[in-house]
């Protein structure tokens, strides 16, 4: 059995945190939106990492990825599951205080909406569903990013920690000489990056 399961609840994120301490948003289920929502996070905690969000049943479902996502499709992020998030937090930006669970700068890197590409037997698979069994296919319409992406969950044996590849589909925005991981640095919310963040606290 793994460690850690996508199907999580708020539970655990509010487990791990002192909402006396930390600025984090605190835990709350948002309504179903007609258009879903996404939100890559860069975070500089222990290690550098993207934190890709998609809204599914009410929350955030979370990965941290720690090369953040590319727009080529023969490139294979990895992409760990953390607990998921409340809707409010795809809007947070800040810093996390020393001693709290993920300390360090937050910058929102990317944000927009998504459509769902899952299908089965050429029926819509909703995302929920396609996220238990292990396999998402989505259109992201963001500010950097914009096409189709998979993640998909990969074997593990044991006690494990699941692990879950991000890899973007073959549709007319693949390009593989983009890398706006490096290029485009700045918050889409502040134009901040993770050092000006990290520097001078929120704007
Ligand atoms: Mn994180």
């Amino acid at each position: 059995m793994p460690t850690r399961r996508t199907d999580d609840t708020l539970a655990t994120y509010r487990a791990k945190r002192n909402f006396a301490k930390t600025p984090e948003p605190k835990a709350a289920r948002g309504r179903r939106r007609k258009e879903p929502r996404f939100v890559i996070q860069q975070h500089d905690a222990t290690a550098m990492h993207y934190d890709f969000r998609l809204e599914a049943g009410g929350v955030l479902k979370s990965w941290a990825v720690p090369r953040g996502p590319s727009t080529n499709p023969r490139d294979k992020r990895l992409a760990m599951p953390t607990e998921d998030h409340p809707m409010a937090y795809g809007s947070f930006e800040g810093v996390i205080p020393k001693g709290q669970y993920g300390a360090g700068p937050v910058i929102v890197w990317d944000a927009g909406t998504y459509r769902n590409l899952t299908e089965r037997n050429g029926e819509e698979v909703p995302m929920e569903e396609a996220l238990r069994r292990g396999h998402a296919k989505f259109w992201l319409e963001g500010h950097k990013l914009r096409g189709g992406w998979a993640l998909t969950r990969t074997p593990v044996g044991g006690t494990a920690r699941e692990k879950w590849l991000l890899v973007k589909l073959k549709d007319d925005e693949a390009d593989a000489r983009r890398n706006p991981v490096s290029t485009q640095p700045e918050s889409v919310v502040s134009g901040r990056t993770i050092a000006d963040m990290r520097r001078g606290g929120p704007a």
